[in-house]
């Protein structure tokens, strides 16, 4: 009857760390497995399985299985830290348990994973004469992100809301405006037909305990935990947090630091609205941080929400397009995104909606871990207008290599690039070719037809180190910003 560490549960673990494992650190020590064996000895009773967590563990998954020869017989499940009980899920068998220090699953408390000895609970308030059951614990520590739901390739989403968390607030029930509830947040990225949304409150992340609820129910959205980095001389989006990040950059804290402890725990930095104007109207809106290291920024965002409500266009000094095209021109690889920075969800509220601009992000997985890989490798395109039908890729060749949007080519000077749009939707529209180091663009093709691959060639040279397109709605706006294919000029 014992089962030990049975091959499905190896296949289950196996099957969820596919492929998305890169964006974390690796596993701190290997899972742990526990069995054993109830009897009618163990009637009302309380056993306890020890298991020791090392230092620097943010979040201990359990899996837990039980059998027994005997319907009648009834286990439950709790478990206890160093500091005390962290909560109890009884008889329900749940695919997994999930204990942070920002959340947790429902049942259990989120707070301190304190190193040491912890003890799954295994009670029987139930197991008759003769009976017999089993159990296998699994512990996992910083398990990968868990896949939200089985959607894969073009996820779209909004990078940057804000909840009551942070400042946002709305019409309460009384009609007074109050703190708004992290639930409408999640409600609206669903009425604009979102896949995944990146909650950033500022300064804090007290509102990844409620998202780690409304993740059980709202499994068609995966929740990004984030925070948006509030300094004195600059926002940044943090993606990915499983603790709480110090945001403080100061005369004794730099922005190294700060960088230092986002990749310690595997995620990632984006910088937020930099060309906004710096002064008492917008306390530290522009990026003005001093001593940047732009080599541990993944992303910038581009397009602010708040600011396209404002101007109405991407095409204005203050989006943030100039800001990503110089740190380009440098050579930094950092991907363009966008997020609304809502700041209350209720339809009709004078706010730049939720999904306005929507981020789309090829992902191999809708998780967490899968999406911010996704930014990281830029294969990502920002929708200013929030057109799900219209999509926008780029395909870069030469000299026998080829690249899609974020990959790179090898070119030495002189040779000749052929960059291709692929495009759906947009019909009667125009797709523009940008290159580094040129003031004009390098070609405008017409889109006719539902799925059109206008083409450009050119020569490289030295400042050609990347290529990107806009396309233009037939209205001439700006509707979707591509990524980049870079170059790696050789000699
Ligand atoms: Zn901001
Ligand atoms: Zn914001």
């Amino acid at each position: 009857m014992m089962r030990v560490a049975s091959p499905a549960l190896a296949l289950l673990s196996a099957l969820l760390t596919h492929s998305v494992a890169q964006a974390r650190e690796p596993a701190l020590a290997a899972d742990v497995t526990m069995t054993g064996d109830l009897s009618r000895d163990d009637f009302r009773t309380y056993r306890y399985e020890t298991f020791s967590v090392p230092k620097g563990v943010d979040l201990i998954r359990l899996r837990v299985e039980t059998s027994s020869d005997d319907p009648s017989t009834a286990i439950d499940i709790g478990l206890e830290g160093p500091g005390g009980l962290r909560g109890w899920s009884g008889g329900e068998r749940r695919p997994h348990i999930d204990v942070g220090r920002l959340g947790a699953s429902p049942g259990y408390v989120p707070g301190p994973i304190e190193p040491g000895d912890w003890k799954v609970i295994i009670g029987t308030p139930n197991i008759r004469e003769g009976a017999s059951a089993t159990y296998a614990i699994t512990v996992e520590f910083n398990p990968p992100s868990e896949r939200i739901n089985a959607r894969t390739g073009w996820l779209r989403g909004d990078f940057h809301v804000h909840t009551g968390h942070g400042d946002a607030k709305c019409a309460a029930a009384s009609g007074g405006v109050r703190r708004c509830p992290a639930h409408l947040t999640v409600e609206g990225a669903r009425a604009a037909d979102l896949d995944f949304i990146a909650i950033t409150d500022h300064n804090t992340t007290s509102g990844h305990a409620a998202a780690a609820e409304l993740q059980g129910h709202h499994d068609d959205i995966v929740l990004i935990p984030g925070m948006e980095v509030t300094t004195f001389d600059g926002h940044a989006n943090a993606f990915g947090l499983s603790r709480y990040l110090d945001f403080r950059i100061d005369r004794d804290r730099d922005f190294a630091r700060l960088a230092r402890d986002v990749a310690d725990q595997g995620a990632i930095l984006s910088i937020n609205h930099p060309l906004l104007i710096q002064g008492e109207a917008c306390m530290g809106c522009g990026w003005e941080v001093p001593d940047v290291d732009y080599g541990a920024v993944a992303a910038v965002e581009a397009v602010n929400g708040a600011t396209l409500a404002r101007l109405g266009s991407v095409e204005t000094p203050l989006s943030g397009v100039e800001f990503w095209e110089r740190l380009l021109d440098r050579g930094y690889r950092v991907t363009a995104i966008g997020g609304s920075d809502n700041h209350d969800p209720t339809p009709g509220a004078p706010q730049p909606p939720i999904g306005i601009p929507t981020t789309v992000v090829w992902s191999e997985a809708a998780s967490v871990d899968a999406i911010l890989a996704g930014v990281r490798s830029g294969r990502v395109y920002i929708d200013v207008v929030g057109q799900p039908a219209w999509r926008l890729d780029l395909e870069a060749s030469t000299g026998g290599q080829s690249a899609v949007m974020g990959g790179a080519l090898s070119a030495r000077a002189g040779d000749v690039v052929r960059v291709e749009a692929l495009v759906a939707g947009a019909e009667g529209g125009t797709i523009e070719f940008i290159a580094g180091g040129r003031d004009a663009p390098l070609g405008v093709g017409a889109i006719s037809g539902g799925n059109a691959a206008p083409a450009v060639t050119f020569a490289v040279d030295r400042h050609a180190r990347w290529v990107r397109a806009v396309l233009r709605s037939p209205g001439g706006k700006i509707a979707l910003i591509s990524n980049p294919v870079y170059i790696d000029i050789v000699d």
